[in-house]
């Protein structure tokens, strides 16, 4: 539990009265989110969903989903997810208090959910009715070569439609349980990760508003809300104007942007690239701080694209570099909206955020110099 003294109060309440940037919090325990508002965090910048299903009780249901053959058996699966899904927002939104939250959907390494062992196999056999020799060769041909560059984010929600279809119910479902008993109606941001073409988050932004429209009419009430989506590939990036279209807000996924500029696995980042640093062969860490040369260049297309098309399109970021206050500093040259970053950076990035206003107001950078 954060004890927050209040000389620390004192110097928070000067950095937000001169910070432009909003702050937000990555969070999906309510722990997290509690911590987060504790902190001063303005709302969730990212709800990362996958990790609601590694739950023990559920982790049975969703091997269930994803070794299914049939959408008949996919289905019945999601139907025991859907309550924990569910009660998952429900928590979240109450915590939050009428804040933005922006919920992402599932993006899994697929290999993370795959069950591995004999008895993991066997049980998700039994569940499903199927030989566990029919299992294995399911396993297999879901197993990839390059997780990280494969069946994962929103290329997860095109071939199985109906787990989105799932999350977004739950998200619906909730947020007008919270609105009923609070009054003050959560406002949901959902975000489709790890688009790179126009037409996949189209796909999705259909699928959402159709769900929408599902709930809202069984509960005879609707609630505001936003799609946006994940810029976290170059591709997305470079075709931020036409992705645009169909999108109410972009958050940077800086680590997967990272990862995907460089073409530099963030799992085994920690192998040669000390020794690139150490050399001066990188100037820093790119996974640490935002590389300005490459993945900023990106993030700058991204955000004159994207808003040549939606002059005020929400634009935030909840890659690691979200708490880190040289990258801070680049956000506010580029006119984002917010930062999100882990709860217990909220604090640094509220002064980041500050002293990033303080250095732009004497020097504007970038955004303008270029406008
Ligand atoms: C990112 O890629 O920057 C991001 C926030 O998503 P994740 O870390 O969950 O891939
Ligand atoms: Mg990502």
């Amino acid at each position: 539990e954060p004890k927050l003294s209040g000389d620390f109060e004192t110097l928070m309440g000067w950095a937000d009265g001169v910070r432009r940037l909003r702050v937000r919090a990555n969070a999906e325990t309510p722990l997290d989110a509690d911590t987060a508002r504790k902190f001063g965090a303005e709302g969730i910048g990212l709800c990362r969903t996958e990790h609601m299903f590694f739950d023990p009780a559920r982790i049975g249901a969703v091997r269930q989903m994803i070794m299914s053959e049939t959408e008949g058996g996919r289905r019945d699966a999601l139907a025991k997810l859907l309550p924990f899904q569910r009660d998952d927002f429900v928590e979240l939104f109450r915590i939050m208090a009428g804040l933005p939250v922006t919920i992402r959907l599932l993006d899994p390494p697929l290999h993370e959910f795959l069950p591995h062992k004999e008895e993991e196999l066997a049980e998700v056999a039994a569940s499903l009715g199927a030989d566990l020799a029919t299992m294995k060769r399911r396993a297999a041909d879901l197993s990839e070569a390059n997780p990280m560059l494969g069946h994962r984010g929103c290329r997860l929600a095109m071939t199985y439609p109906e787990i989105a279809e799932m999350q977004v119910r739950a998200i619906f479902e909730a947020a007008i349980i919270v609105a009923k008993e609070a009054g003050l109606a959560p406002v949901p941001e959902i975000m489709v990760p790890l688009v790179a073409t126009k037409r996949e988050l189209e796909i999705s932004h259909e699928q959402i508003d159709r769900v929408a429209k599902e709930v809202f009419a069984e509960a005879g009430t609707t609630i505001e809300y936003f799609v946006g989506t994940m810029i976290e590939l170059p591709r997305a990036a470079l075709v931020a104007d036409k992705i645009a279209e169909s999108a109410d807000f972009f958050s940077f996924g800086t680590n997967d942007l990272t990862q995907t500029t460089f073409g530099l696995s963030r799992d085994d980042a920690g192998k040669f690239l000390p020794f690139y640093v150490e050399r001066g062969i990188l100037p820093k860490d790119p996974f640490v701080s935002i590389d300005l040369e490459g993945v900023g260049a990106l993030v700058q297309i991204a955000t004159e694209k994207g808003r040549s098309t939606k002059p005020g399109l929400k634009l935030g970021i909840c890659g690691e570099h979200g708490g880190d206050p040289a990258s801070i500093q680049f956000c506010e040259s580029m006119g984002l909206d917010y930062v999100s970053c882990s709860p217990y950076r909220v604090p640094v990035a509220r002064l980041a955020a500050a002293q990033a206003a303080l250095a732009h107001a004497s020097a504007p950078a970038m955004a303008d110099r270029t406008a």
